[in-house]
């Protein structure tokens, strides 16, 4: 199983993605961890892409496209993987698109975890008292949904005519969202017959 979970900061893409990841035995790849990662061991990469994160701006096309790269080169995605955070722009699912057509392992789905600008307002708001992400004052928070309507929204269209975009509600509780999630990737195969 290979998937992109869509949706804007705080539908709760990575909860859903490590929830999918185990229940599939496939990898969860978050492109927003690997780089709080480099940051934290201030790695050459960490580095170029700290500023852009603080400003709450997608880091560019090219370093992002090499990192995923190299992720889905490893091992543990054999088996498949969720993404989680990557495709954000065009470009970049252009280069997936690009990449996963010569490995002869095209994406099953991409999976729109949907909730409203208020809702992942007020998410990311609480989330930010209970973690201390620095990166998540309100400013940052506009930012982001900024960038996501104007850079990342354009993809549904872009996997809607591919015919792999499919809706899940996000709001609910957890347990929920992810049932929902499953019923709609077990239930993959059976459309087509
Ligand atoms: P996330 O945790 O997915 O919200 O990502 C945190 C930050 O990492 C984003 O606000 C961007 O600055 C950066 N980032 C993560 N994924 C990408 C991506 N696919 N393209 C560009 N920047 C990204």
């Amino acid at each position: 199983m290979r998937l992109v979970l869509l949706g804007p900061p705080g539908a709760g893409k990575g909860t859903q993605a490590r929830r999918i990841a185990s229940e599939f035995g496939i990898a969860h790849v978050s492109t927003g961890d690997i780089f709080r990662d480099n940051v934290r061991q201030a790695t050459a990469l960490g580095t170029e892409a700290r500023d852009y994160m603080d400003r709450g701006e997608l880091v560019p096309d090219d370093v992002v496209i090499k990192m995923v790269g190299d992720r889905l080169a490893q091992d543990d995605c054999a088996p498949g993987f969720v993404l989680d955070g990557f495709p954000r722009t065009v470009p970049q699912a252009l280069a997936l698109e690009d990449e996963l057509a010569r490995e002869q392992r095209p994406l099953d789905c991409v999976l729109r975890l949907v909730i409203d600008d208020e809702e992942a307002v007020q998410r990311l708001l609480g989330r930010r008292e209970d973690e201390g992400r620095a990166d998540d004052t309100e400013d940052v928070i506009r930012n982001r949904l900024n960038e996501y309507h104007t850079k990342t929204q354009p993809l549904e269209f872009f996997y809607a005519e591919r015919g792999l975009l499919r809706d899940v509600d996000g709001i609910g509780e957890i347990g929920e969202v992810t049932d929902r999630a499953l019923s709609v990737l077990k239930g993959l195969g059976e459309e087509d017959a």
